[in-house]
């Protein structure tokens, strides 16, 4: 290890208040019994930072049956690699993982020999991807133990692979989108190396696994950084690759026809609550949207069959690229078409009934509610999508309302109208 590495240091901001208490309880039973036992990944560099961690992950010199052992509350999972997860009330889930031994060989290619798997605290720190993720906590001794100057480079607010940044993104590429997540959540700038090598690795990601790939692409949408994340994918050369046709018309993030995208990309982060608040199929029409828009804004007459056909064009060659589920398909296309259609729609009872009650109605509201924060939209388009929301909401009720009601007659869109309908009802 070079320099000063590693560093053993209680002078951090990490309190054992900050821990989860059944994580807490797993460390100390853990270290009660003579294995060392650390806080690893994620948690401890969130709590570096200040912020509440997803999860508080450990590893431990136990191997997985010594940890099934200590703890009722246990199942080994995995079949290679086997973990320990340690269960708690509630659901909430503790996993452990025996320290990990360097990769020898690619991980993929069959089982890893049995004596070969497990490792030491540094071959574990180092067989990770990020200097800022290979961080430890040892609630012993109360110190951050440090084998790869993750410290160093949280304090310049800096994203850097362990080792070469060419042969870490090349040994996987998911890496890549992992280091522009990870800037953008955490507020931090890919070091030179890294940038120049996701620059130059980058058309690895056409050989990486699929469902990896979505899985980032959305995971930047719902984490409260989207719109950081998706300047970060465009400014890398990322984005052209993931999905060319939308990068193709926003351009650079200083162009124009990214304007609106941003708006709408930090409207979703302002809404950010931890959760996943948005379907898959809602999150990528936001990412489609002020290109469909465009669009649709040439176009002389965009009935019904056109606008449909137009959002199936458009994202066709990314669904099969990107393998994106069906369902989730049909509420991209819904979602998409259907901010143009429900205008059309209210003026027609019956199609309004239809579409109000469709099963991708939720989707179209939802990217509806994120264009209203994001663009200004006419009060009566607003109107009328509430009123399409407000009956279609009421699955009980029966639909005589929902097709006699008119939202730009005052008196229907008031109190008398409410009361109106709830005669109607009974
Ligand atoms: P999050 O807060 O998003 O969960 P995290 O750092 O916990 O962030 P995870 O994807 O949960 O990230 O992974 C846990 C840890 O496992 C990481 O901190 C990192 O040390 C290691 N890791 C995960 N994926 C990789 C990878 N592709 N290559 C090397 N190490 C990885
Ligand atoms: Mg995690």
């Amino acid at each position: 290890m070079s320099g000063d590495l590693p560093i053993r240091t209680s002078n951090h901001a990490i309190t054992p208040a900050d821990i989860d208490p059944d994580a807490f309880k797993v460390l100390r039973r853990l270290s009660q019994f003579g294995y060392h036992a650390y806080l690893v990944g994620g948690g401890v560099r969130d709590l570096l930072l200040g912020r509440p961690p997803k999860d508080f992950d450990i590893a431990t010199s136990a191997r997985p049956t010594e940890v099934r052992r200590l703890f009722r509350n246990c199942r080994v999972i995995g079949r290679r690699f086997r973990l320990a997860h340690i269960c708690f009330a509630g659901g909430k889930v503790i996993e452990v993982a025996t320290f990990r031994a360097a990769p020898d060989h690619d991980e993929d290619d069959g089982p890893i020999r049995d004596d070969n798997e497990f490792g030491t605290p540094e071959t574990d720190a180092v067989r990770r991807d990020f200097t800022v993720n290979a961080l430890f906590y040892d609630p012993v001794t109360d110190e951050v133990i440090d084998y790869v100057g993750g410290l160093a480079d949280l304090a310049d607010r800096r994203i850097r692979t362990i080792g070469d940044a060419v042969v870490r993104f090349r040994e996987d590429p998911v890496r890549i989108l992992r280091a522009v997540k990870f800037a953008a959540r955490l507020g931090l700038e890919p070091d030179d190396e890294a940038r120049r090598a996701i620059l130059s690795e980058r058309y690895a990601l056409r050989k990486a696994a699929v469902p990896r790939l979505l899985e980032e692409i959305v995971r930047m949408l719902w984490q409260g950084a989207a719109a950081r994340s998706y300047e970060l994918m465009a400014e890398l050369g990322l984005l052209e690759l993931l999905l060319p046709e939308i990068a193709g018309f926003l351009g650079r993030p200083t162009e124009e026809p990214w304007k609106p995208l941003r708006g709408l990309l930090q409207a979703l982060d302002r809404r950010h609550n931890g959760e996943q608040q948005h379907s898959i199929g809602v999150l990528l029409a936001v990412l489609y949207w002020p290109l469909y828009q465009a669009i649709i804004a040439e176009l002389p007459d965009p009935d019904g069959p056109k606008l449909r056909k137009l959002a199936e064009t458009l994202v066709a060659p990314a669904s099969v690229r990107l393998r994106i589920p069906r369902r989730e398909i049909a509420v991209l296309i819904a979602s998409l078409e259907g901010q143009v259609r429900f205008d059309q729609a209210r003026r027609r009872k019956n199609t309004r009934v239809a579409f109000a009650r469709s099963a991708t109605f939720p989707g179209v509201l939802d990217l509806f509610e994120l264009r209203r924060e994001a663009e200004t939209i006419p009060s009566e388009q607003v109107a009328a999508l509430h009123m399409l929301a407000r009956e279609s909401s009421n699955e009980t009720g029966d639909l005589s309302a929902l097709v006699d009601f008119d939202p730009f007659d005052e008196e229907d869109a008031g109190e008398g109208g409410q009361r109106r309908r709830r005669r109607r009802r009974r």
